[in-house]
């Protein structure tokens, strides 16, 4: 059946592009029509990434601590969000964070550090890091997530190695100074430019629901195509209690589809991530939701806990989708080392190091393999939950 919604994908498939009318008319479409919305903004999915996901790994060389005062951040200044604080990890630690999320499924790793940006001795980590990471594992891509560049600092990044520079807009020019006072909406997209010119990827998306209107969500995406960039992570804000946006709910299953449906059409051949708040805001329309995007992070966030990484893996293959850069054998096998680890976990009756424990030191042995740590500060629909595991912790990572 022809509806508005295929016809438009026929035209954006023919070589035309989405208008920002077209663009709003997806996002406020009828919640009746969002099957045919899905089904149009798939075509350009499939057509652009056939079946593939790209799955992607954070890393959080540096956590809280920030002088900036990102109102949506639970690392920002002023915030009161019970995350986990430290600073920069070794190399080490960084490597073997890095070495988890690869050998759980992931083909990129995101090295994350929090703060306006980078001294050149940050810079000098992050190449140290990267160099290691590049002779460790063979093909991993690297992105960097660092901040506010200076001159010259990108150009180091790419020299070692770093193939994509993640800063992301988060929200519309008309909409910037409402969510953060410390630096302002060019800074960001001197950044962007400043990773673009060196030859990084850039990296740089939005998060839907600080407060903006459908228009400001529209002005965003056209402002990520025109800056062009190669990957658009979509977060859905996420309300750490002890932030000035705490107790904001402004999402919905299906207005979280939509949005991502509006970024396909804005950017039909652009990485459509879905990043953070996805289990939060997604919830059981989270596969649906990857018929539209193209990408996700697997395991945790940066400061929050996400679903256990077997049941992301096992959500991919159930909805037929490969892991892109990864044979299905592969990822078949990745899938069974992970549910043997969970039937170990859920089989041994107390906990890893303890007398009698398995002695492993798995992190697990506890009912579920969401149950690993248990100082985690609870999470429910409405509350993250904070990480307690993996970076700047002694408990094996989610991955
Ligand atoms: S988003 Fe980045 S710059 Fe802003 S407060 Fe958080 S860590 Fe700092």
């Amino acid at each position: 059946m022809s509806t508005a919604y295929d016809d438009l994908a026929t035209r954006i498939l023919d070589g035309g592009a989405a208008t920002p009318e077209d663009a709003l008319a997806v996002l406020q479409s009828p919640d009746n029509d969002l099957m045919a919305v899905v089904a149009a903004a798939g075509r350009l999915r499939r057509e652009h990434f056939g079946n593939t996901v790209k799955v992607n790994y954070l890393v959080n060389l540096k956590s809280g601590l920030c002088p900036e005062n990102c109102n949506y951040c639970s690392q920002a200044l002023g915030s009161q969000a019970p995350i986990l604080k430290y600073s920069w990890l070794s190399k080490e630690d960084t490597l073997a964070q890095a070495g988890a999320g690869l050998r759980g499924g992931a083909t990129r790793v995101c090295m994350v550090s929090s703060g306006r940006g980078p001294s050149d001795r940050d810079i000098d980590k992050v190449v140290e890091m990267t160099e290691a990471l590049k002779d460790e594992y063979d093909g991993v891509e690297v992105c960097a997530c660092l901040g506010l560049l200076k001159d010259g600092q990108a150009e180091r990044l790419k020299a070692a190695g770093v193939d994509a520079y993640n800063h992301n807009i988060n929200t519309a020019e008309s909409n910037h100074d409402n969510i953060v006072q410390t630096h302002t909406y060019d800074d960001r997209v001197d950044t962007i430019g400043k990773a673009k010119s060196a030859g990084l990827s850039p990296c740089s998306g939005l998060i839907a629901g600080l407060g903006e209107t459908d228009e400001q969500l529209v002005e965003a995406l056209f402002a990520l195509k025109a800056l062009e960039s190669d990957s658009i992570p979509v977060n859905f804000l996420m309300p750490f209690d002890g932030t000035p946006y705490e107790n904001t709910w402004e999402l919905s299953p299906i207005r979280c589809v939509k949005i991502l449906a509006t970024a396909r059409i804005v950017c039909p051949d652009k990485e459509i991530r879905i990043a953070g708040g996805r289990e939060m805001h997604l919830r059981s329309m989270q596969a649906t939701a990857l018929h539209v995007a193209n990408s996700i992070f697997l395991g945790d966030y940066l400061t929050s806990e996400g679903q256990d990484a077997l049941t992301d893996l096992e959500m991919l293959r159930d909805n037929g989708f490969v892991i892109l850069g990864m044979e299905q054998a592969a990822f078949e096998e990745i899938i069974a080392a992970h549910q043997d680890a969970k039937a170990h976990r859920v089989g041994a009756v107390t906990p890893c190091g303890s007398g009698g424990g398995c002695g492993d030191g798995c992190g697990g042995c506890a009912t579920d393999a969401t149950d690993q740590s248990t100082e985690a500060v609870e999470g429910s629909e409405h509350n993250p939950s904070i990480r307690r595991r993996g970076a700047g912790t002694e408990v094996p990572a989610n991955a």
